[in-house]
């Protein structure tokens, strides 16, 4: 018989130390993201968690793709948010600089994002160096 320490809630994959329930969990559940960046992280922790329904509720209507083809076998090892633009409560629009790792490579992007009825989806990106 081994001693087993109490379980501790895993943090959430988007790289906050918070657990993945008080943290994207939350918007995952409903929760209206506060600025661009906490809808990127979001976004990043679906796609870790391969929830199509949550990326694709939150894409603008206007580049939202009819479906995604997530992988299953994509690792994603880490996210580093590298700049914020914009995205105040004053704003209708921000951006988000990142870089999203995964096992063989990474995604460096600069992502735009507009507030449609309120909340904040994401528009479209282009890729970073
Ligand atoms: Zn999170």
């Amino acid at each position: 018989m081994s001693r087993r320490t109490s379980p501790r809630p895993a943090l959430c994959p988007c790289g906050l130390p918070t657990p993945y329930e008080a943290c994207c969990g939350r918007l995952h559940g409903g929760v209206a993201a506060p600025t661009p960046e906490a809808l990127m992280r979001s976004r990043y922790t679906a796609f870790v968690r391969l929830d199509e329904p949550y990326l694709l509720r939150t894409w603008h209507p206007a580049t939202r793709p009819a479906r995604l083809d997530l992988d299953p076998g994509t690792r994603w090892t880490g996210l580093e948010v590298l700049a914020t633009g914009d995205g105040t409560a004053f704003h209708s629009a921000g951006t988000v600089t990142f870089r999203a790792s995964y096992r063989g490579g990474a995604i460096h992007e600069l992502s735009r994002f507009a507030r449609v009825e309120g909340a904040w989806v994401y528009v479209d990106g282009d890729f970073l160096d």
